[in-house]
């Protein structure tokens, strides 16, 4: 099942089938500006079907996660026709669709790049302080996000194209020449020079034959999903006078309305909240499973409404096998009922609370990973690793739910990402972005953060239009080279 199971071809089969036509001198032309220019209207064969070909474009981005978003306003920031592609409605990825609320802190100083800065100051601009006046999280609000997100996008002049699926890809001569796209009118097709990977499961890598691992490798499992969810109706000052000033939870350093309540009983920090968790068990209102691990932080410009991180998924379910991920959603959802009616039930300040939204897209910590020129470890973190093509900076802890909790780095220390990590021996055209970067199990769980994936997509982004402009193929570009004035992040190594 790790190819394309949506439609049912083989790659090969498909080349000797599709005839793609007139076009086909186009696709595998290595002139930039030939494809750009290439008129709507056209179609290929696709499967034994004719399908038009909606967009002919410099990138195109398959994805509008942190990673998908900031790469296609800094490609077309830089010049680039720019499309970007996302199954949803909505771009932010799992930070909106997915409910996971706020960005976390890198740990490493100076790690904002321009696209992160520039969000941040849209959200004070609409009224959102993103900071908390203590530790450095993005206290956001996801409708807002989602907003900004769609305007930097049509201000840079970015093409989205919503409520659409990359299902396949059509390659030939180790590059991508199309994707293939579920749209809401059918299956269509999208040329262009580069393709930027940022669907978080390297879904276009691995339909274009790039090598890719998934799970950890010393027990084959991913790490667990989660379903997130918000609850409205919160009296948020009653809860932090029972958790802060009541139960004396010291773990929320921030004042309301920046407030947090958390517990997770495997990490034996021994949170307040473990023993009201216990209580359920007990009782048999909610299972071990639900009370090992409960999260919920306020929303900013959302009164009362607090985004929680939880229900997490027994790992026996998997992010990667289809018929366990759907039993996951059912399961999940249960989960989430019964933490909710024990919370409303039991917990000062929940008493009129309800579940006001639900997550439209699974959590996904981790799945599948590509394996690129250069393999990010578990060293790297604990070493401070520095590269000359570093396309950005972080510190977030081994965050391997289930498995591993490194400790922080010591402060001021950071290690960085680099580009090489972002692009394969396999296909020339494609760069790849976000949390399915190459990477090891161990390390992914610390690079995944969203502010992280915002930083290596802009850089994606910025590098994809570099290639462009200066038709480079992108796994050959050294990011070290493009002029520093261009670079989002620029090494000191
Ligand atoms: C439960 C949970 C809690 C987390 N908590 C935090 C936290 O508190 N703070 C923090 O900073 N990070 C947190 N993270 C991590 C962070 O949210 C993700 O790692 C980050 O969002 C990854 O960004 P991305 O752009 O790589 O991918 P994603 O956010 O997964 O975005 C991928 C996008 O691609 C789209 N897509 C996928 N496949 C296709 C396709 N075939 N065609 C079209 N579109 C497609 C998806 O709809 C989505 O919009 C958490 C993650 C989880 C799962």
């Amino acid at each position: 099942m790790e190819k394309s199971f949506a439609i049912p071809i083989s790659r090969r089969d498909f080349m000797k089938l599709a005839g793609v036509t007139a076009l086909s001198t186009v696709l595998i032309d290595n002139n930039h500006t030939e494809a750009a220019k290439t008129p709507s209207g056209d179609s290929i064969k696709y499967a034994d079907k004719k399908i038009p070909v909606l967009f002919s474009v410099d990138v195109c981005i398959c994805g509008g996660g942190p990673a998908g978003t900031a790469a296609a306003v800094n490609a077309a920031k830089n010049g680039a026709n720019t499309l970007l592609i996302e199954r949803g409605i909505a771009l932010g990825g799992l930070g909106v669709l997915g409910c996971v609320y706020p960005f976390m802190d890198t740990h490493a100083p100076d790690s904002d790049t321009p696209y992160l800065k520039e969000v941040k100051n849209r959200l004070r601009g609409y009224g959102i302080e993103p900071f908390d006046g203590v530790t450095q999280q993005t206290w956001h609000n996801p409708e807002t996000l989602a907003l900004i997100h769609d305007e930097m996008c049509t201000e840079n002049g970015v093409k989205i194209l919503y409520q659409a699926v990359v299902v396949d890809s059509i390659t030939s001569g180790g590059k991508i020449s199309a994707v293939i796209v579920q749209t809401i009118s059918g299956l269509a097709a999208v040329i262009a020079k580069i393709f930027i990977d940022a669907t978080g499961d390297a879904y276009l890598s691995r339909v274009s034959g790039v090598d890719y691992e998934r799970g950890y490798e010393k027990t084959g499992n991913n790490q667990p999903l989660s379903f997130r969810f918000e609850m409205g109706g919160i009296d948020t000052e009653k809860l932090y006078n029972y958790v802060a000033i009541e139960l004396k939870e010291d773990w929320c350093k921030s004042k309301l309305p920046y407030f947090e309540i958390a517990e997770a009983m495997h990490r034996k920090q021994r949170y307040k909240l473990e023993e009201f968790m216990a209580r359920g068990v007990e009782t048999g209102e909610i299972t071990q499973d639900e009370a090992e691990y409960m999260q919920a932080y306020t929303i900013i410009g959302k009164n009362g409404v607090m985004s929680m991180n939880c229900p997490e998924i027994p790992i026996k379910f998997s992010a990667t096998d289809p018929i366990s991920y759907s039993n996951a959603v059912i399961f999940g959802r249960k989960m989430m009922r019964n933490i909710a009616r024990y919370l409303i039930n039991h917990l000062p300040g929940f008493e009129n609370a309800f579940i006001s939204r639900e997550a439209v897209m699974l959590g996904a910590r981790e799945s599948w990973r590509i394996k690129g020129k250069y393999y990010l470890v578990e060293d790297d973190y604990h070493n401070q690793s520095r590269f000359k093509d570093a396309v950005c900076r972080t510190a977030w802890f081994i965050d391997a739910h289930g498995e591993k909790i490194s400790e922080k780095l010591p402060a001021g220390g950071f290690y960085e990402i680099p580009y090489r990590s972002m692009i394969t021996d396999k296909i020339s055209n494609l760069i790849v972005a976000g949390r399915c970067i190459s990477a090891s199990f161990i390390l992914q769980a610390s690079m995944r953060i969203q502010p992280t994936c915002y930083s290596i997509g802009e850089a994606a982004g910025i590098a994809a239009a570099f290639a462009v402009e200066n038709k480079i193929d992108a796994n050959k570009l050294d990011w070290a080279t493009v002029p520093a004035y261009k670079r989002s992040y620029v090494s000191k190594a």
